[in-house]
């Protein structure tokens, strides 16, 4: 069956593009390298113990708009659970718990009273806070311009935060969120989240937290969605090669060997894959546009245009760079923590999650726990079994109840390239979804959401997509 929409990627940006084309009677084929779907989000079994186990662990917000509209569409928003208000536990190996709890109270009032009540910072830092809270009451367009040439961490040094501030509160949402070091990362993109987290309605701010493996949240159901509406999914299908003819694409070079045609098309690939296939692409289309009788007609223009359109995407697509994560899967032969989730102070380690909790498992005594470090860069090198070592000090250095268990079972996942590293310089470089190739959209985290890279801007960079397509198509 010919469909009018190829996606190419089947990560959530490319379902989510896919799922909102396939709702409004659009028939897509999805076309997918690997052998199974969800990209950076996908989940597996573990043979040893048959959990589920994530590529990564994920966190989401109530401000994820884009993505609960998701889960509606595809049936499985009672997956994840909304905090009915923000609480996260901080854990300091010396100091112990303190807890981030906000209060009933309308936004962004509630915050207000969480942060005061945070006692793992003094009274005087907690008081310095209020100042990164006056600030996000400012004028957004003044505060944008303001804040596109800054990290955040000089935007916090300017702000008057402690040390301690930066160290026990900020620098935890920062990495958690930009996934790199706030030395290096962009002021204008957290200030965007804590806006959109803490302004607004009080649930904007409250943690969404998957209750199944991401592919029982998204993909499966996605896939059930699509092909229910006429559209389907190809795994193990890689796209090599864009085909252009005239100012448009006409089809898309399968590493089966078929090329496939349709009307409009979304690249919904992170940059480092969308590098080869733009290359590739190029090449091709200067060596076909060089006659051997030096012949110059009009479709050579048309097609020049697009190939300059192409080369010059390569252009901010070649200065991307990426930042890992790490997830440590541990089995303790007994529990060691009762919260959901914490975050982990003064440690490599960020947070720690508590899946046997968290999935509803029904274990036996065993705990089963996932710890993340992200802006992992200094540790992805390490051997796993260090890894895991260095998880299990940072957790009994923290924990009394973590020295007298025994570790069951473990897994290392290192993403490398877990999403892209967001510096100033790069936030001016992110694509908007038109190629300037009329039939020819992008989507993807790392394209110009407005927000970092994230399942929120994933999934908001498809629909986005999915909306200009349907403009084009129809
Ligand atoms: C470990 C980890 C933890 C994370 N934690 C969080 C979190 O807590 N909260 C949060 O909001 N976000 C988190 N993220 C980020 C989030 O997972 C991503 O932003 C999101 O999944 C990106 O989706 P995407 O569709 O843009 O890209 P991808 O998921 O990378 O999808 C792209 C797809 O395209 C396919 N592809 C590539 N090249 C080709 C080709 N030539 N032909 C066909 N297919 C191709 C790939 O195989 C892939 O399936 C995390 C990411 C990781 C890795």
């Amino acid at each position: 069956m010919r469909h009018d929409v190829i996606v190419i990627g089947g990560g959530l940006s490319g379902l989510s593009a896919a799922v909102d084309l396939a709702s409004r009677g659009i028939p897509v084929l999805v076309l997918e390298q690997r052998r199974h779907l969800g990209g950076r989000t996908s989940s597996f079994t573990d043979d040893q113990t048959g959990d589920v186990i994530d590529n990564g662990q994920h966190l989401m917000m109530g401000c994820y708009k884009e993505t609960r509209r998701l889960l509606r569409t595809i049936g499985t928003d009672h997956l994840a659970s909304l905090q009915p208000n923000l609480h996260i536990d901080f854990l300091h190996p010396e100091k112990g718990f303190s807890v981030l709890s906000c209060p009933p109270l309308p936004a962004p009032l509630h915050v207000l009273w969480g942060l005061l009540g945070l006692r793992s910072l003094s009274l005087r830092d907690r008081s310095r806070l209020l100042k990164v809270g006056l600030e996000l009451q400012k004028d957004p367009l003044n505060m944008e311009s303001r804040l596109k040439a800054l990290t955040v961490d000089e935007w916090l040094t300017r702000l008057g935060q402690s040390a301690e501030n930066k160290k026990y509160l900020w620098d935890i949402i920062a990495i958690g969120s930009l996934n790199d070091d706030p030395k290096k990362v962009s002021a204008l993109l957290f200030y965007r989240i804590l806006r959109a987290a803490f302004l607004g309605s009080r649930e904007n701010s409250a943690m969404l937290v998957p209750n199944a493996g991401l592919s029982e949240l998204f993909v499966e159901p996605s896939v059930r969605y699509l092909r229910s509406r006429g559209s389907d999914v190809l795994t193990g299908c890689g796209v090599g090669r864009l085909v252009l003819e005239g100012d448009r694409v006409t089809a898309v070079q399968c590493s089966d060997g078929v090329t496939r045609d349709a009307r409009a098309f979304i690249s919904a690939v992170p940059a480092h894959a969308l590098l080869p296939l733009l290359e590739q692409s190029v090449r091709h289309s200067e060596r076909s546009a060089c006659p051997p009788f030096g012949f110059f007609g009009g479709r050579r223009e048309e097609s020049e245009s697009a190939t300059t359109a192409l080369r010059s995407l390569l252009e901010s697509v070649r200065r991307f760079e990426s930042s890992p994560i790490i997830t440590i899967y541990l089995w303790f032969d007994r529990p060691i923590i009762d919260s959901e989730f914490v975050a982990l102070l003064d440690s490599p380690v960020q947070w720690i999650f508590n899946r046997t909790k968290i999935l509803r498992l029904k274990h036996d005594a065993r705990q089963f726990l996932s710890l993340v470090i992200s802006g992992a860069a200094e540790y992805v090198e390490k051997d796993k079994e260090k890894i895991v070592s260095m998880a299990l000090d940072a957790l009994r250095n923290a924990l009394p109840a973590a020295r007298q268990s025994s570790i069951v079972h473990s897994l290392v996942i290192k993403e490398k390239r877990a999403t892209f590293s967001p510096t100033p310089v790069v936030e001016t470089l992110r694509p908007a979804t038109e190629t300037g190739i009329e039939n020819l959209f992008l989507a993807g985290d790392w394209t110009d959401t407005g927000y970092p890279a994230t399942i929120e801007g994933a999934v908001m960079s498809g629909r986005v997509a999915a909306d200009r397509v349907a403009a084009s198509v129809c």
